[in-house]
């Protein structure tokens, strides 16, 4: 998702308490930025930042960051943000490349995926948020019990993100191919933005839950 280049977004950004700026300064002491001991769970490549905000409200005893690379689609949901605050919440505007210069070792608990790009072409598959050079990345942040989640109805990356969490040694904790068919992992589905548009279309959508942990 890249919305038209919005001017004095960046700006907009940089005066907002809800996006963390320099956030490399809090790597290993997230908790203290959230004022509690509760669990961290982030989603990369938020856009729009329905679900996360959805999720942050119904769940005031976890703490919630939502990651994205463009500023004009973050400043959506500052934008939301700013109508219904939510303390267990902050967004960072970055790339995910970077992700453990941001978190420390197990500072994570769980990192949602919803309808990352497909990054089609083959020389860009390293770019493609569920590839193994992610997965080692998610892997230095996570806690032990820690977990991925993503969400899809691209039926290709889907079966790329399952070859390589396999040939990674993660283990597939869960997974469907019909999510909106599947009662036990419908159970607390909170739809993204992407989810809406491509279910309403008739298209199924596909999620897989990885840990690191036996099954
Ligand atoms: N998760 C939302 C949903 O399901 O409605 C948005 C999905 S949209 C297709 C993918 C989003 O991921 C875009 O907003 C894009 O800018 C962001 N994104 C892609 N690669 C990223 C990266 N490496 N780091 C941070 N954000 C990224």
């Amino acid at each position: 998702m890249r919305l038209r280049n919005i001017p004095g977004s960046r700006e907009l950004i940089a005066d907002s308490q809800w996006c963390i700026q320099n956030p490399e300064q809090w790597r290993g002491h997230w908790h203290q930025l959230f004022e509690n001991k509760n669990p961290i769970h982030i989603e990369i490549g938020m856009g729009k930042g329905r679900f996360l905000m959805t999720l942050a409200g119904l769940h005031p005893d976890l703490n919630y960051i939502g990651i994205e690379k463009y500023s004009s689609v973050l400043l959506r949901a500052l934008q939301k943000i700013e109508e219904q605050p939510l303390p267990n919440l902050k967004f960072i505007r970055m790339d995910a490349e970077t992700i453990p210069e941001i978190f420390a070792e197990e500072e994570i608990s769980r990192i949602y995926l919803n309808f990352s790009d497909p990054w089609p072409k083959d020389r860009h598959a390293k770019r493609r948020l569920t590839s193994m050079e992610f997965l080692a990345r998610y892997d230095k942040i996570l806690t032990k019990d820690g977990q991925v989640e993503f969400k899809t109805d691209n039926v290709s990356l889907f079966d790329f993100s399952l070859e390589q969490a396999q040939a990674a040694g993660w283990n597939l904790w869960a997974c469907t191919r019909d999510l909106h068919h599947d009662d036990k992992m419908m159970e607390g589905n909170i739809m993204t933005e992407y989810e809406q548009r491509f279910s309403a279309l008739g298209n199924p959508i596909h999620k897989l839950i990885l840990r690191r942990e036996e099954t």
